[in-house]
């Protein structure tokens, strides 16, 4: 079952201070939040204080909620303003890790099978994975380091990995995932994906089909040429649109090749729909 999230996301107008630079994130970094407070609250004093202190995810026992756009990212891993820690990870705090207790142990549960997804929509295995302590030496996830448990919970993460269907690191197999039942219908509406085989030829290859293409690969921030108008969105088939492509491959376990196929297809699929 999908885990539904739950935004309440920082004005653009405070990304220069909690999540100024774009992010193509490689990794999951696990913390506790030290502190009994629910994810909602959480999230509401990370994105309205005036620290730089930043996540993109709070779990509790009962919700997952997001302040942080996963195309941003967050300083949360203390190593500093270009560590990859904090450049190319997504934050996830697992919540009333201060007292523990069941309230925080159904935080835990939560969060394991809310990693497992992040993982599976990315097409991601469990060595992507990382604790706090791994970017900086902070003694985080405090609990779960404390209960000596680190091991056991990445463990249960592969798990429910598994049984998503994901955790094979080259996998080629692209069964589409499971279409959600409700909600984002709208969305889904907007991105006629082509099907064929799509590459650079001479001449180029151009059409409405290969704007639906840069659409849906610029959603998810691979754009064909940023800055450009539109950001490249030309509806031409060329070396910036193949490269877009190639990076978008790359970065989901894909062969990365900058052809346009049905695995590629598949895979911008099940990130939009
Ligand atoms: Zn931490």
């Amino acid at each position: 079952m999908t885990i539904t999230v739950k935004k309440n996301l920082v004005s653009t107008s405070k990304y220069g201070l909690k999540c100024p630079n774009l992010m193509d994130a490689e990794y999951i970094t696990i913390h506790n939040t030290a502190n009994d407070a629910s994810a909602a609250n959480e999230i509401s004093y990370m994105i309205n204080n005036t620290s730089s202190t930043s996540f993109h995810f709070a779990v509790d026992d009962k919700e997952v909620r997001q302040g942080i756009p996963t195309n941003h990212n967050a300083w949360h891993t203390g190593d500093g303003k270009n560590g990859t820690g904090n450049r190319k990870s997504i934050g996830v705090e697992i919540c009333y890790s201060k007292s523990g207790g069941s309230k925080y142990r159904a935080a835990e549960r939560l969060a394991i099978k809310f990693v497992a997804q992040l993982l599976k929509e990315r097409g991601w295995g469990i060595d992507r994975v990382r604790k706090h302590q791994d970017w900086n030496g902070k003694y985080c996830p405090h609990r779960i380091l404390s209960e000596g448990r680190w091991d056991e919970v990445k463990a249960a993460i592969e798990k429910e990995l598994k049984a998503l269907g994901g955790g094979k690191t080259s996998s080629s197999k692209t069964s589409p995932a499971k279409k959600k039942t409700t909600g984002s219908s709208s969305k889904k509406a907007s991105y006629a994906l082509p099907s064929g085989i799509y590459k650079v030829t001479s001449p180029m290859r151009k059409g409405d089909d290969v704007r639906q293409i840069q659409k849906a690969l610029s959603a998810l921030y691979f754009y064909p040429n940023k800055g450009a108008k539109n950001n490249g969105i030309d509806g031409v088939y060329g070396p910036k649109t193949a490269n877009a492509v190639k990076r978008f491959q790359l970065m989901h376990g894909l062969s990365a090749d900058g052809i346009y196929g049905p695995k590629t297809k598949a895979k911008l699929a099940s990130l939009l729909n």
